[in-house]
């Protein structure tokens, strides 16, 4: 008999040690069934019976869990030595085990030690099966570039000669294949996380190895995401202690330059000037021919806080090979992200802890990311309005009644809501609410949040573990609440593949009209585009250029990508 079957049909959802709840919820009806005839088996025949049946069990359970909490992981590099692990699982939310962990091919399979970076391979176990799956082109691609990032990374004969070219600064062409760009540190982690992957595509559509500044903390808080190799910048690399000033006045910044008519070679860099304040010749980037003249420069610089991919989808240059590698536009942040991005382990505890102490036992998770752009800390009476009227209009948490209803036929539907706001005012409202009301539908509404940090902290390393923590575990819900013009939100919708109630920012401190809408893509928006037509060298409404590059909801000069589709 197939017992795994029967205990998936019996229960929705599984507690904190997969195997203990569930026979505890099987045990039941077979005891009852005992007393039930117990008058009519002997003692003796009827301890048999239990030892009998003791044992079956134990031996199916013995079966059961090693299938479903122990998962066979190839390890390879570092400690892991290649060989196969059995590492154990302590949580399956998702009913049948999704056991793709590389997350339909997008990650490799060799070439990592597996217990340096928990999260890698078993994000998958928190994860739904999502329907966006990778294309292979993307995939053939994401290889090919793990070959480069390997060929002519930190510590290769091709590196060292490459610095040694920007320390001179003279032109030569040795390995021409080997050109880099240099992702420079800065804004906050959201805004860090989405410039990272725009400059990872960038490096994807031209060839070019990515070095990632550490700052002050992306080693503590990501996983190296090329096998046998490291994306991180060397600390010798000779412009170490320039990166940090470079600003719109630098005159190597390509808008600079284009300014000064200096020209462009092998030898020297390029400071690419992508900051949401750049001028109309740091744009210029975005233009045709441009990307030519910027391509001639083995090295470059770029220091952003933006999210610049779908202006990358409006050039001609990059669109047939954008188009080809993501079929679904509004999927490229969600496959680049879950390539990139996998939290260390220190990160990876607090989310499986947090995840295992109080989300996974809910029928449904609710996220609700609450972020106020205001000066004074808050809470807000109007946010706290906003916030109900969202998830109450939409059907996201049920309405509250004032009396008592009788019990309830079926078991009732429980619902975990995690809060994530540097405030906690708003969070303790609502737990308070659904402790002192029923609600209308009799579901059970438990509310949580981990962390009330009070302001942005962005230098300290254990705010933003925290910080990155939270994004990941909203990206775990299964329906989020996101507010407008966050970053932060938009990397966990992104990662989670969940198309958000995007509430809007309110003016006026009043609540807005409506409160929120469900969002059109789960892509991140772009917050300043520039408007801008490189052949006809006038401006241009770039939201109103192709299908699949629109205005976003929140931010409404910003864009974003839509699946035409499904949009
Ligand atoms: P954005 O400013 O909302 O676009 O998001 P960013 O992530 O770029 O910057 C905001 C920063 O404030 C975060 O990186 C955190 O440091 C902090 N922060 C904002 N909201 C939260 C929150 O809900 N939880 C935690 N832990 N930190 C937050």
């Amino acid at each position: 008999m197939d017992m795994k079957r029967i205990r998936r049909l019996s229960h929705s959802h599984t507690s904190p040690d997969p195997l203990k709840g569930e026979f505890e919820g099987e045990a039941l009806p077979f005891s009852h069934h005992g007393k039930k005839n117990g008058s009519q088996i002997s003692i003796p025949v009827f301890v048999l019976l239990i030892c009998v049946v003791g044992i079956t069990l134990f031996v199916v359970t013995s079966g059961v869990h090693r299938s479903e909490s122990i998962v066979t992981i190839a390890t390879a590099g570092g400690g892991g030595g290649g060989e196969a692990k059995r590492v154990s699982l302590s949580r399956f939310r998702n009913g049948p085990i999704n056991k793709d962990r590389t997350v339909g091919g997008l990650l490799a399979t060799s070439g990592f030690d597996d217990l340096s970076c928990l999260s890698r391979y078993r994000t998958a176990f928190y994860r739904k099966n999502i329907p966006h799956k990778p294309s292979r082109y993307l995939i053939q691609k994401l290889r090919a570039h793990e070959s480069l990032q390997k060929r002519c990374g930190p510590g290769t004969n091709s590196y060292r000669k490459a610095v040694e070219q920007l320390r001179s600064g003279q032109r030569s062409n040795f390995d021409q294949d080997c050109n880099y760009l240099v992702w420079i540190s800065y804004s906050g982690l959201g805004n860090r996380i989405l410039t990272v992957a725009s400059a990872f595509l960038y490096s994807l559509l031209t060839n070019r190895v990515l070095l990632i500044d550490r700052g002050k903390d992306m080693e503590d808080l990501f996983c190296e995401p090329f096998p046998e190799t490291s994306w991180l910048l060397p600390l010798d690399f000779p412009l170490t202690n320039t990166l940090a000033n470079f600003s719109i006045t630098s005159p190597e910044s390509y808008g600079n330059m284009i300014k000064n008519k200096v020209g462009v070679h092998k030898g020297n860099f390029i400071y690419l000037h992508l900051d949401h304040g750049y001028n109309d010749n740091d744009k210029l980037f975005f233009c045709e021919e441009d990307q030519k003249t910027i391509q001639n420069a083995r090295w470059l610089m770029l220091r952003s806080d933006i999210y610049f991919v779908p202006s990358l989808f409006l050039n001609s240059l990059f669109k047939d090979e954008l188009n080809q590698l993501f079929p679904e536009r509004d999927a490229v942040f969600h496959h680049l992200g879950r390539y990139l991005f996998h939290p260390t382990n220190p990160v990876w505890g607090l989310i499986t802890r947090y995840y295992d102490s109080y989300l996974a036992k809910a029928d449904e998770i609710v996220g609700i990311q609450v972020r106020v752009f205001e000066i004074d800390p808050g809470p807000f009476r109007h946010v706290l309005d906003q916030i109900i009227s969202c998830t109450q209009n939409e059907g996201l948490l049920p309405q509250i009644v004032e009396h008592e209803i009788g019990p309830p036929a079926t078991k009732p539907k429980s619902k975990a809501v995690l809060f994530t706001s540097l405030n906690m005012g708003y969070y303790e409202h609502i737990r308070s609410m659904y402790w002192e009301s029923p609600t209308s539908t009799g579901e059970i509404v438990s509310v949580y949040q981990p962390s009330y940090e009070g302001y942005q902290q962005s230098e300290r390393n254990k705010h933003n573990r925290k910080a990155w923590a939270e994004m990941y575990l909203l990206s775990l819900t299964d329906k989020l609440v996101t507010s407008g013009w966050s970053t932060f939100g938009y990397v966990a919708q992104g990662l989670g593949g969940l198309k958000p109630w995007i509430m809007f920012r309110p003016e006026n401190r009043t609540v807005p009209n409506p409160p929120c809408r469900r969002d059109m893509s789960m892509e991140p928006c772009f917050h300043s585009p520039p408007f801008y037509d490189c052949q006809k060298k006038k401006g241009i409404d770039t939201g109103k250029l192709v299908p699949h590059v629109r205005h976003c909801d929140d931010i409404t000069w910003g864009i974003k990508l839509v699946d035409e589709d499904t949009s």
